[in-house]
């Protein structure tokens, strides 16, 4: 089993993998509303990929013989800015998640846990990824410039996963 330090800390990021989830679906809905559907798709296949997150770290949990705690979820903006804004939020985010997963596998060590340990680097990793996607979309999006936003869009619309 964990240890209660470790259910208490693994449950905290459930729920901001679950309010990642939601934020991505809220940016979603805004870029589709403003005939951004290529940012829009692309944010909404985020989005179910953070509730994959949040699924893995529960059945993690469950896996260690412990109960995790599903906690409410702290409301979401409804109305975000241009894209290089809302992707400059998107990797904010990103990396406040990034501290968090650390800071995580700070408490998985000093409760001398290997195993939760191990499984943390997956997320270590995962982050990299994450931010690194992030910053590529920033780039092109900086590259294209409000005139050709719509290139970027269209790029977007191809993510499948
Ligand atoms: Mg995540």
């Amino acid at each position: 089993m964990l240890s209660e330090k470790l259910v208490e800390a693994m449950s905290k990021q459930i729920n901001e993998e679950m309010f990642s989830s939601n934020l991505y679906l809220a940016m979603a809905i805004d870029c589709e509303t403003r005939g951004l559907s290529g940012f829009a798709s692309w944010l909404k296949v985020q989005s179910r990929e953070e509730m994959d997150h949040a699924y893995t770290f529960i059945d993690y949990v469950l896996k260690r013989g412990s109960k995790p705690i599903v906690m409410p979820i702290a409301e979401v903006k409804t109305s975000f800015g241009e894209p290089l804004e809302l992707f400059e939020e998107v990797l904010k985010h990103e990396q406040y998640i990034t501290k968090s997963i650390d800071e995580l596998v700070d408490v998985a060590s000093k409760e001398r846990d290997k195993a939760t340990q191990d499984f943390l680097w997956g997320f270590v990793r995962e982050q990299v990824e994450e931010e690194s996607n992030v910053s590529a979309i920033l780039d092109r999006i900086k590259l294209a410039g409000k005139q050709n936003i719509v290139f970027v869009d269209h790029e977007l619309s191809t993510r499948e996963q």
